[in-house]
């Protein structure tokens, strides 16, 4: 937006206060039962070639007026990211005539209609216009599969507690898929589930991955409350998994009951999508998660670590995030604001779990698991001048709303850094913790103590920052709200965690295990200070850094280096080839439809982070090794 039109926009808002029209008519939520009944929302998911859902949902209602909703505040995503603008072709019919609706101008997620009288029910029919290419959005239907979320293919009446509104949901698949959800199936009929009604903010808790190519692995056999891997694939080969990789995902589940000592669902689903076609996604749910990988996730997973802490990052959600809930993520429903003050444990400490647990687990070897401590405790020792500069971690937990993507300036941005930072943060409080109890108390007791209460019951349970400093102070007493704070709103060090558990950081020419190029990425981040990817594209340059400071950008492509025709290799020799000397790695890149050379000077060679032992005890080790 320029400056004029801001300068307008203005303007008209603050005519529309005067004029007192400022507010949307969107009636407040109450803790009431949604009394005129539950909603049935029919969801026909067969146009795969398309990419088409179409709802047709009953919702009953008393003659009036009525505002309908489509849920806009994503749990998971933190953020107003309900895809508003793929919804198409509404119509609601009362008694079998159309009625005219009027979306809210200053809430365009509301609907508003007149409800005649004698009618009791309203017949609501829609399209969910998903994504055909990832330009658009998320992919979440292929010909082979689809994720389906309920927040996306259903109107909800606004004046509710979502969990006051009674759903029953049904859907038909392609002929011949097969479904996975954490929902309840009451019936098949043809290729039509229904589900057991719930309350609507579960039924939006709860998500379906279907398709042609599935297997459901039983991860907890014989448990009262059963786990289950669901997996879709692009194609069936990609459905075979490893013995070893089974067994380590088998520990996952037990290794999590270790730490918490309870668990907050009567059953749980990972929904696992092998994909080139749909898009990533890790999003969690109180009984199950969404997953989403490349197809070649098994097959190729001797590539190296990263990702592979997925499942167990989203798992801890169950615990930390959809059962203990901060309390401002604690909203009445999908409309009301989200506020992110607390993210940096819902995601900081969770990204913490889900690296400790993918090592427990054996997800990760020893050496992976430090490895990817070292790339992340880099990342604040040399990736993130903006937090020195101008940000700070609690500002960063304001990103889902701002929905900063990353990818410009990242490192100057420090986009979404509550998860990478919250989890520098909890390494550190661990060792504190050790230290303050004479290595008595861990931070496995904090979360038993703060997550693991109430084995069995899944209502939420919020918290408050002041919930985290008294559990804290029970584990060990210490000037906590000083400690976090500090780390929180201040500009200092982020690592101090590796030091504290007998490890040091250091660079060296070797790869770790953490940077693993099999996709044709070229990470120098921290010798030229570039992210690359196969074919010379620049996607991140490190703020400041030497190709930032010769002039490189993001979206320019290098073309050659040292006079040779760009590959990663190329780049790595020319940086090692300068390392000690005062000549230059020259960079031949085109940015729009001009060629230029830059020189970047370069000369500590190329530069990996490691984590070696220092001298001080080690309670790394202890921290990712499996509990007996
Ligand atoms: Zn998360």
């Amino acid at each position: 937006m320029t400056r004029r039109y801001l300068v307008a926009a203005v303007l008209s808002f603050l005519a529309a206060i005067v004029g007192g029209s400022a507010r949307a008519e969107v009636p407040a939520p109450r803790a009431e039962d949604y009394a005129p009944g539950t909603l049935k929302i029919n969801v026909d998911a067969t146009d795969i070639a398309h990419r088409i859902f179409s709802v047709h949902e009953r919702i009953p209602t008393a003659p009036g007026p009525l505002t309908l909703l489509y849920p806009q505040w994503i749990p998971g995503t933190h953020g107003p990211s309900g895809p508003i603008d793929r919804l198409a072709g509404l119509t609601i019919r009362a008694n079998g005539q159309v009625l005219p609706w009027r979306r809210d101008p200053l809430d365009v997620f509301a609907f508003h209609v007149d409800v005649p009288p004698g009618a009791h029910e309203l017949e609501v029919v829609f399209q969910f216009l998903s994504p055909l290419d990832k330009s658009q959005g998320r992919v979440v239907m292929t010909p082979e599969l689809l994720d389906l979320q309920w927040n996306t293919v259903s109107l909800y009446p606004a004046g509710y507690y979502a969990n006051r509104i009674r759903a029953e949901a049904s859907v038909t698949y392609p002929a011949g898929w097969q479904s996975a959800t954490a929902l309840e199936v009451v019936s098949h009929n043809g290729n039509t589930v229904t589900y057991q009604p719930i309350a609507y903010d579960d039924l939006v808790d709860s998500p379906i991955y279907a398709g042609s190519h599935f297997r459901r692995i039983d991860l907890d056999p014989r448990a009262p409350t059963p786990v289950h891997l669901d997996i879709v694939a692009d194609e069936p080969k990609y459905l075979e998994i490893a013995p070893q990789l089974l067994k380590a995902y088998q520990q996952l589940v037990q290794q999590m009951y270790q730490l918490y000592g309870a668990r907050h669902y009567d059953h749980y689903d990972f929904l696992l999508a092998l994909s080139n076609k749909m898009s990533s996604i890790g999003l969690e749910h109180h009984r199950s998660s969404e997953n989403g990988v490349d197809a070649d996730y098994f097959s190729k997973w001797s590539d190296g670590p990263a990702r592979h802490d997925l499942l167990s990052h989203e798992f801890n959600h169950s615990w930390d995030g959809k059962y203990r809930r901060a309390a401002d993520q604690n909203t009445p429903n999908f409309n009301a604001p989200l506020q992110g003050s607390l993210l940096w444990v819902y995601e900081g400490q969770t990204q913490f779990w889900g690296y400790v647990m993918a090592a427990r687990s054996g997800l990760w070897s020893p050496e992976e698991a430090r490895d990817m401590f070292a790339s992340a405790a880099a990342m604040f020792d040399e990736g993130r001048p903006g937090l020195a500069a101008w940000r700070t971690v609690q500002d960063t937990t304001n990103d889902p709303v701002l929905a900063r993507r990353g990818g410009v300036f990242r490192s100057y941005q420090a986009s979404f850094d509550y998860y990478p930072a919250g989890m520098m943060i909890w390494l550190d409080v661990d060792a504190k913790l050790r230290e303050l109890s004479r290595n008595q108390r861990r931070i496995d007791d904090f979360c038993k103590a703060f997550f693991g209460m109430q084995d069995g019951k899944y209502d939420v349970n919020p918290y408050t920052f002041e919930d985290i400093v008294r559990t804290l102070n029970a584990v060990a007493p210490y000037d906590w709200v000083t400690y976090l704070r500090t780390r929180l709103d201040g500009h200092g060090s982020l690592t101090g965690g590796i030091a504290a558990h007998g490890w040091q950081l250091v660079y060296t020419d070797k790869p770790s295990t953490a940077f693993n190029s099999s996709k044709g990425v070229t990470d120098v981040t921290y010798s030229l200070g570039a992210l690359l990817g196969k074919d010379g594209e620049v996607t991140d340059v490190l703020w400041d850094g030497p190709a930032f400071k010769a002039g490189l950008a993001p979206d320019m492509k290098v073309l050659a280096v040292n006079g040779r025709e760009f590959s990663g290799e190329a780049l790595k020799q020319a940086i090692t080839a300068a390392k000690g000397t005062s000549a230059p790695v020259e960079l031949l890149v085109k940015d729009f439809d001009e060629y230029r050379t830059l020189s970047v000077a370069c000369h500590e060679g190329l530069r990996y982070p490691h984590l070696v032992r220092t001298a001080a005890p080690d309670s790394l080790s202890d921290l990712i090794a499996a509990r007996k």
